[in-house]
């Protein structure tokens, strides 16, 4: 993995960025420091100003593990995709598979919220209904390791069984078939006639795109990750910053001699 802000890095966006190029972003850890509590999390004026002019002149996304809701206050711009729930919200054309996922979050929270159950026993666990999926943030628990294998036990006996995924302090629960953030932006390529993707994420759900090592994608890890299969890395989240606004620069101004495409190839 290179540095993306090294000299060969910025040469390799810049034989890889054009305005056909969608510039897919995750949001917590990326566009906005990772903070204690995850309501407090903020994108810095600069991201969002940058960020704001890149969406004025190409096409902008961003996909999250957030509730689209609950992320787009945090934006300040209107990008052309937003894509929550770690892929499971808000991609054009699987508005069927989100709507099965809505209805097995549903059945899975009227089990967990009734009865006997243990989790709702141990302070400071929250399950977080998010319509799309389900989470259970402990971060403020006094021992991580047996609440977490507690909550990976009980969610194993839901049905269908959920697919897990790991965060930091935070167990996602998707359903099954639900689409993950590399299936996500595969659809935003395949749906936007963009011909090729930037994306930049930091954890392991943005991992299901940089595995997928498609050519039509670079791929940028906000800190650097020794397993992972990013094409390039960020020393950190202050970084991002820095890389948006070389993006800006990339792109170029609104009166550039280069227009904007709507055609799938429609220039290079
Ligand atoms: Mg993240």
């Amino acid at each position: 993995m290179r540095y993306a802000l090294s000299t060969a890095g910025l040469a390799r966006i810049r034989a890889f960025v054009t305005r056909n190029t969608l510039l897919a972003f995750d949001i917590d850890g990326t566009l906005a420091p990772i903070v204690e509590r995850p309501w407090d999390a903020r994108v810095p004026n600069g991201v969002q100003q940058g960020l704001a002019t890149l969406a004025g002149r190409a096409n902008v996304a961003v996909i999250t593990g957030r509730a689209v809701e609950d992320a787009r206050p945090m934006l300040g711009f209107m990008p052309r995709y937003l894509v929550g729930n770690h892929g499971a919200e808000g991609v054009p054309g699987l508005e069927k598979v989100s709507a099965q996922c809505a209805r097995v979050c549903r059945a899975w929270l009227d089990e967990l919220a009734s009865g006997n159950e243990l989790w709702r026993d141990i302070d400071g666990i929250v399950l977080e209904d998010k319509t799309y999926s389900l989470s259970f943030h402990f971060r403020h628990c006094r021992n991580h390791r047996a609440v977490q294998r507690l909550l990976i036990g009980r969610t194993a006996a839901l049905l269908p069984v959920p697919t897990l995924l790991d965060g930091k302090s935070v167990l996602n629960l998707l359903p099954p078939g639900a689409p993950d953030k590399g299936e996500a932006l595969t659809a935003l390529l395949a749906q936007s006639g963009c011909d090729r993707a930037l994306y930049v994420g930091d954890d392991e759900s943005d991992e299901m795109v940089f595995r997928m090592r498609a050519p039509a994608v670079l791929s940028v890890r906000v800190e650097p990750h020794e397993a992972s299969a990013a094409n390039l890395y960020l020393k950190g989240q202050t970084d991002v910053a820095r890389l948006v606004s070389e993006l800006v620069r990339i792109i170029g101004p609104d009166d550039s001699p280069s227009p904007l495409p709507t055609r799938k190839g429609a220039a290079a």
